[in-house]
């Protein structure tokens, strides 16, 4: 089964992820890897610690802040929500599941309070969407 390696916080960027991003090829790696998850949900995921895969299509020519450390205590945030840490190794389809029982739409609001995303709601719709589907899932 493929694996993907991601770290914290991109767990729920990718709930809110819809095209838009730091530059066109940031954009097109991120579609790849949404795309993939999206397409095959068991695909594993290898949490780590510090910059993966997205951080890697980071425009070279824009301040970085994949290194920061407020970027690690977010990610170390974000885990703990879930009973998770770097290390951990489980699919996606598991941690959307984790997501939906763990996180409201107005957590990311405290938990992402930083990001310069945070204030157009897509991260909120992000989680609101997951949990609505897996309340329909638990209708009789
Ligand atoms: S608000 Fe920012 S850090 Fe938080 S999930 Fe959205 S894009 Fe990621």
């Amino acid at each position: 089964m493929q694996s993907i390696e991601l770290r914290g916080h991109h767990l729920f960027c990718l709930l809110g992820y819809r095209g838009k991003g730091y530059s066109e090829d940031f954009c097109t790696n991120m579609t790849a890897v949404y795309e993939t998850l999206r397409q095959n949900p068991q695909t594993v995921i290898d949490i780590i610690e510090g910059p993966d895969g997205i951080c890697a299509a980071f425009p070279p020519d824009q301040p970085n802040h994949c290194q920061n450390p407020s970027v690690y205590r977010k990610d170390k945030e974000l885990l703990g929500e879930l009973g998770l840490a770097a290390g951990n190794r489980l699919s996606w389809e598991e941690l959307i599941g984790r997501i939906a029982a763990a996180i409201q739409p107005d957590d990311i609001h405290r938990l992402c309070h930083d990001c310069p995303w945070e204030p157009y709601g897509l991260c909120q719709e992000g989680v609101a969407h997951i949990r609505q589907a897996k309340a329909l899932r638990s209708l009789p």
